[in-house]
């Protein structure tokens, strides 16, 4: 028998999956023996039931009134009892956070009558009917359909019309009249009355938590996030506490350290004589926790002392949402929190420090993603003048773009390319899509846990705000500070680690932990956020199995490479070589008529060819460096054939002779021209038509081991073909190589030792990969070209046409491009690795597609037994600490 509903003291944070993490951690802290208002939870299994069926499982609604039940008896009172209501809150909650993306019904239970039982028992009726109008609110909204700003509407007018400044100067009376005036609202636009059973109320409150994981925002957010879309929510139902109940109430949000730069401390926002959601919506202005500290100093030493016991029981940053109600402290959730990159290192260091988790657990709790955002540059605070306004640094980075003042403006500028900058006084759930696509964030209110706040740093997207001095002006499309105006389009700069906005684009410097990669560690000696970054490095380095190498094509990009750790070269493309001034040589080579002229233009690019190894040689002196032969079709070195058809119209028009030269590229572009040239003639298959150019790379890759041997260095060139189909192409471009190279050691009387090794880019190499190695002494997956072909993606064309609609519809959650498709693609990787190994024990496995510098990625890699992986120099660090992560 499947069973739906859980009541707190029978789960616990292991449970997540099934209870949802606010479900989970409320049961946590019920058995920690926390004060957590009673309740139970419905899991995340109804919810898929109901999703997937359109209706209510079968024995959920009867599983529900028994725990309703059971907690009527152990309160003492029935849910919307006239005289003494039981309220409850019904709270969305999924696996992996959301915040604000799903919906949260406070206050179920009141209706025209229990309000005024409930305004008896409290002896406050401005009490009652505020929660009465917050349920109807509520409801109205989220479970009957009614757009919220409708409500907000009214409530703007009754407020103008008492002259009141919030809420809290709507009366009793005025509030009554409130929840008419919603009734009203509700009815006119559904042609439904507000349900006054409060057993209906649960009910379609349930039902509506379940909808809302479809809601737009929730799926936008879990698109953002890769969270998948079959997970579903679980419902929380809870006996209501009251932070409405007057001065000596309220609510508030609290983080056991800065979640921000990650400094030890409490910290948090706290609303006096407020229901949870006015904290984080800005209603009326929060005040910082230490205030609670004065207004009620036993309540906030109580948080204190049980804040302390969250983050030593969670061993972690906690973030915590709780109620005082009439003095007495109620714990509603907690979690462990969402944290900036920068917090996430600083943290990991502390906890180590105090001896709560090991290296390795700190080491886990870092990522890839977040060391590359610390990495990103920052404003040069030397050189940015004069700041327009300043607000609180609640998501640090730097941010240059345009100013827009609404989501859908930020989406449709973002979408043709534009760098944005929303800007708003507040943000609510509905400016997602407009904060997913800005680089930055601006508001003029709200603190560190608003809205905007929460939401930006769970994206790592660059926030300030509260920017008080601010006015946005948002259907002038403008924002005023001082005596300054800056219109939509504007571009401005957003500093969310100091907390302040620059006019105009601000100039950018390296940021501290840039600076500590690119002295190879050797700089100053780090401290605060780089002494965390560096012992997170430290521990990845000592544990992980794979190497890690960089793709570099230049002496610069090797020395960059090695200065931020890479273990040699994976990749060395060797097609710039071929561009520039040496493009006039390409065409002489493939216009060459005849052997001599060939062998000329031939003999004029080895030279070149010659310095550029000798300078990656020696900047990887003691280090592999895999050079791949030639890749690209030829015809992408000649002219553009439409440029030189227009070249040769434009002589013709102006009477003049044709260039010679002109008429002969284009013959040959035409000659060459290819319908698909990814799958034409290039890589193994140039080398195999193309007569001397093997010859021509490989003679110049052995005479810069000569030199550099000869300079008393430590070369340790590897020749890499691509493209490579079948063994007997290997087999015939390698008897080249090793003749080439016998050649070169003869005349020079050095030595020369080059393993020759290929891609593993097409199915077929994988499929045939036992026969592959017979002639192959590594491997490297080239795994752009090996999702390509594996999927029949033409990257270049799919990733406009359709990915975005791909990736809606659900059918992958990220691109294949962008992370590994283990499934299909890792599926050829693994029937490489082990065929080939089985034939050649001691064969060097590796991987140079950008997926190398993937994080998720490379965990995969390390899984299926890679030896090391190559990405791009700026992604090494990253690279390295995650292939430490993969091997805890
Ligand atoms: P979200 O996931 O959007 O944070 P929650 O379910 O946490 O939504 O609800 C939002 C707020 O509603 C909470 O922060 C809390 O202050 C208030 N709330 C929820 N349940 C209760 C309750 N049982 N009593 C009082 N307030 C509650
Ligand atoms: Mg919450
Ligand atoms: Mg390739």
């Amino acid at each position: 028998m499947v069973r739906y509903v859980y009541e707190f003291a029978e789960g616990g944070r292991e449970m997540a999956g099934l209870l949802g993490g606010k479900g989970a951690n409320l049961a946590e802290m019920t058995r920690m023996g926390l004060p957590v208002p009673p309740g139970f939870t419905v899991t995340t299994e109804a919810c898929r039931a109901f999703l997937a069926t359109g209706s209510v499982p079968d024995g959920l609604d009867r599983e529900i009134s028994e725990h309703l039940s059971a907690l009527e008896r152990a309160a003492g009172r029935r849910l919307g009892e006239p005289g003494d209501p039981l309220l409850l809150s019904v709270r969305s909650g999924a696996r992996f956070s959301m915040p604000g993306m799903m919906e949260t019904i406070l206050d179920v239970g009141l209706n025209d009558e229990s309000v005024l039982g409930l305004a008896k028992v409290s002896g406050n009726e401005r009490f009652a009917w505020d929660s009465y109008r917050r349920l109807v609110q509520m409801f109205g909204s989220t479970v009957m359909g009614v757009d919220g700003a409708l409500f907000d509407e009214v409530m703007a007018r009754l407020k103008e019309r008492r002259g009141a400044a919030d809420d809290l100067g709507l009366d009793a009376a005025d509030l009554a009249e409130l929840v008419e005036a919603y009734k009203e609202l509700i009815r006119d636009r559904t042609g439904e009355y507000f349900p006054q059973s409060p057993a209906e109320q649960l009910r379609r409150a349930v039902l509506a938590v379940f909808q809302s994981w479809n809601g737009e925002r929730a799926r936008i957010y879990r698109r953002r996030e890769h969270i998948p879309d079959d997970l579903g929510t679980a419902v929380t139902v809870q006996t209501m506490v009251f932070g409405n109940l007057g001065s000596d109430s309220g609510s508030g949000v609290a983080f056991t350290r800065d979640p921000a730069t990650g400094r030890p401390g409490l910290y948090g926002d706290y609303l006096p004589n407020a229901q949870g959601e006015d904290v984080v919506a800005g209603i009326r202005n929060t005040v910082p926790l230490d205030e609670l500290g004065r207004l009620d100093p036993e309540s906030f030493a109580r948080l204190r002392a049980l804040m302390r016991t969250l983050e030593t029981h969670y061993r972690d940053l906690c973030d915590i949402e709780f109620t005082i109600e009439r003095g007495t402290l109620w714990m509603l959730q907690t979690r462990v929190g969402k944290r900036t990159a920068e917090a996430a290192f600083a943290i990991a260091g502390q906890l180590v420090e105090e001896g709560l988790i090991s290296e390795d657990e700190a080491l886990a709790r870092v990522g890839g993603s977040g060391l590359a955002r610390l990495m990103f540059p920052r404003f040069d605070t030397a050189a940015v003048g004069e700041a327009l306004a300043h607000g609180i640094p609640a998501s640090p980075g730097a941010a240059v773009g345009a100013v827009v003042f609404d989501s859908a403006e930020a989406v449709r500028r973002a979408a043709a390319g534009e760098r944005v900058v929303l800007v708003r006084q507040e943000t609510t759930p509905d400016d997602l899509p407009g904060m997913v696509a800005a680089q930055a964030v601006l508001t003029s209110r709200g603190g560190k846990t608003s809205h905007a706040a929460v939401v930006a740093r769970g994206m790592g997207k660059v926030c300030v705000c509260g920017a008080e001095e601010i006015a946005v002006d948002p259907h002038g499309r403008r924002f005023t500070v001082g005596g300054t105006t800056v219109e939509e389009g504007t571009v401005i700069s957003v500093d969310g680690s100091e907390g302040a906005v620059y006019p105009g684009a601000a100039p950018l410097v390296d940021s501290a932990v840039m600076r500590y990669f690119e002295t190879g560690g050797r700089g100053e000696e780090p401290a605060g956020l780089v002494a965390a970054v560096a012992r997170a490095m430290r521990q990845a380095d000592g544990v992980r199995r794979l190497g890690v190498r960089a793709n570099a094509d230049t002496p610069e990009d090797a020395a960059r490479a090695r200065r931020f750790g890479a273990e040699g070269i994976g990749l060395c493309r060797t097609e710039h070589m071929f561009l520039g001034d040496r493009r006039q040589l390409v065409e002489a080579m493939i216009l060459a008529g005849t052997d001599a002229a060939r062998e000329q233009a031939l003999d004029a690019l080895l030279p070149l060819q010659r310095r550029d190894f000798v300078g990656i040689l020696e900047a990887m002196d003691g280090l592999p460096v895999t050079i791949r032969l030639l890749d690209p079709p030829l015809h992408e070195f000649l002219p553009d054939r439409t440029e030189l058809a227009v070249r040769l119209a434009a002589a013709e028009a102006q009477g003049s002779p044709p260039s010679a030269h002109d008429a002969e590229l284009l013959d040959a572009v035409n000659r060459m021209h290819e319908e698909n040239p990814m799958l034409g003639l290039r890589g193994v298959r140039l080398g195999l038509v193309a007569p001397g150019l093997v010859a021509m790379q490989v003679r110049a890759i052995a005479e810069a081991v000569v030199e550099r041997k000869r300079a008393g260095g430590d070369p340790r060139a590897e020749i890499m073909v691509p493209l490579v189909d079948t063994v007997e192409e290997l087999r015939i471009v390698r008897e080249e190589v090793e003749q080439v190279l016998a050649e070169v050691a003869d005349r020079s009387g050095v030595a020369l030792s080059c393993p020759v090794g290929t891609m593993i880019e097409l199915p077929r190499a994988a499929l045939t990969a036992g026969r592959i190695a017979e002639e192959a002494r590594f491997f490297s997956f080239g795994t752009n070209d090996l999702t390509q072909t594996t999927w029949g993606f033409s990257r270049d064309d799919v990733e406009a046409a359709f990915f975005s609609a791909y990736l809606d519809k659900g059918i992958f959650t990220v691109s294949p491009f962008e992370t590994i498709d283990r499934e299909g693609v890792g599926r050829l990787v693994e029937i490489a690795v082990a065929e080939g190994r089985a034939v050649r024990p001691d064969l060097k496995i590796g991987v140079c597609g950008e997926h190398g510098g993937d994080p998720e990625s490379v965990h995969y890699f390390h899984a299926a037994g890679l030896d090391y992986v190559s990405c791009s120099p700026f992604r090494v660090p990253v690279a390295r600490l995650e292939a430490g992560r993969a091997a805890l």
